[in-house]
């Protein structure tokens, strides 16, 4: 028999205080003045309950890729953040590209019991960018997967997007492209600017990102398919998916923490913990893409969450590997940039981490509101201490976050994954359901 637990005076996102009853993996009761007999109470007061997070960029490393982290790992450092479902991308080793693979990874997902694993499946065979990948047996196999994405790489050839976006209509699905037109990228090292040209390093200009963009909403309009753009980083790519979505094209597009935060300026130091791609951007992007998240043009935030061992990183900057880790860090992030900023309140958050994202990916029993009869897939955060982000934070196997040792806002107190604890008072249990 499950666990039963009455949560008293949680704000549901920005109403008032309120009770909330789990029982069974599901929300039975929602009041005030609850009570229920044998039930365990979480005082929740001053806690915010959001819908559990919907995460549609996560790298998990498994298979393949296991000193980085694993399923278990990084479903452990989801939870931490907050998270109850992550979308796993594909460049594993193998890469996720035949519905054995996705299966395996789903089957992961589910042993560790931390949140719904996802799998995302590759557009391309070995995300070569050469042929497609069997999209419609992933589709149809016990992973029901509707995002495929080559990301780390681009769709280049404009004929297998394409093909790519006429295939995935038929099961509703959608493709998730990484805009980085690979010629204008050779070699880059930073984004493409004055900052590059004092540090002497290869730019990766904003264009490189833009054209793809541009390409792809034609593309998809002209075929009448569903695009979601990754990682989305400058201004242009917010006015290209503005424009876009004026004229009716069915187009989605995510910003990541780190993109709504840090500026190029962190390159100065060479440490390459400031080292992704999409490079960290100038003041104006970061301004932009905020102001695209408010008004809707960029619909959710994603984390890209990128383990990568410490040689990988603590290395020179020329040397080191692309990406953050960035579950652990989101929610708090998140507020930092855009909610004590006042461009988004804590709907909104519910709303771009959780069900949009879910919406995108097509996952029903996700992203589903705080309601009676819906999943107790939850957190509850409170937003008031101010702390250090530092190594205890960080819940998965790799360390490579670019805000340790900087204040972050916030704490996620607790997390349920259908009606699971899997944090308690900010710890995670080192298995779903089990406390000490
Ligand atoms: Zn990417």
């Amino acid at each position: 028999m499950s666990e039963s637990f009455l949560i008293r005076g949680a704000r549901l996102q920005t109403g008032d205080a309120t009770d909330m009853i789990i029982d069974g993996g599901v929300i039975t009761e929602v009041g005030t003045g609850l009570s229920a007999a044998g039930a365990t109470v979480v005082d929740a007061a001053g806690l915010i309950a959001l819908p559990g997070l919907v995460d549609l960029h996560t790298h998990l490393r498994e298979p393949g890729f296991e000193a980085s982290e694993t399923i278990l790992t990084g479903s452990r450092a989801a939870a931490a953040g907050g998270f109850t479902t992550v979308f796993a991308m594909p460049n594993t080793s193998p890469v996720a590209d035949t519905a054995g693979v996705v299966e395996q990874e789903l089957a992961l997902g589910e042993a560790a019991g931390y949140v719904h694993v996802q799998p995302i499946g590759a557009v391309t065979v070995g995300q070569r960018g050469e042929r497609l990948a069997e999209l419609g047996a992933m589709a149809s196999s016990r992973a029901r997967v509707r995002v495929f994405s080559d990301d780390g790489f681009c769709v280049f050839d404009p004929l297998i997007m394409r093909r790519a976006l006429e295939y995935v209509k038929s099961f509703d699905g959608v493709v998730a492209q990484h805009a980085q037109d690979p010629r204008l990228t050779e070699g880059a090292q930073m984004n493409e600017g004055t900052v590059s040209a004092e540090l002497g390093l290869a730019g990766w200009p904003a264009v490189a990102e833009e054209s793809i963009i541009a390409r792809d909403v034609l593309l998809a309009e002209h075929v009448g398919s569903r695009l979601h753009v990754c990682h989305l980083s400058t201004a242009g790519s917010v006015d290209i998916i503005r424009w876009a979505k004026k004229r009716g094209v069915d187009v989605t597009a995510e910003v990541t923490p780190h993109h709504l935060l840090l500026t190029e300026e962190l390159a100065r130091g060479y440490d390459a913990r400031y080292k992704v791609n999409p490079p960290l951007r100038r003041d104006e992007d970061v301004l932009a893409v905020r102001a695209g998240l408010a008004d809707g043009t960029i619909d959710i935030v994603a984390t890209d969450h990128a383990p990568h061992p410490a040689e990988a990183k603590s290395c020179e900057w020329a040397a080191a590997a692309n990406g953050m880790v960035g579950l652990e860090s989101a929610l708090r992030v998140v507020q930092q940039s855009v909610v004590d900023t006042g461009l988004l309140d804590w709907d909104d958050v519910a709303r771009v981490m959780s069900a949009a994202p879910a919406r995108i990916g097509r996952l029903s029993g996700a992203g589903t509101p705080l309601a009676v009869g819906q999943p107790a897939s939850l957190t509850l955060y409170d937003p008031r201490p101010v702390r250090r982000f530092t190594t205890d934070d960080l819940r998965g196997r790799s360390v490579n976050s670019p805000y340790l040792d900087r204040d972050l806002p916030g704490e996620v107190r607790w997390t349920f994954f259908a009606g699971a604890v899997t944090v308690a008072e900010g710890a995670v249990l080192d298995a779903p359901g089990v406390r000490a």
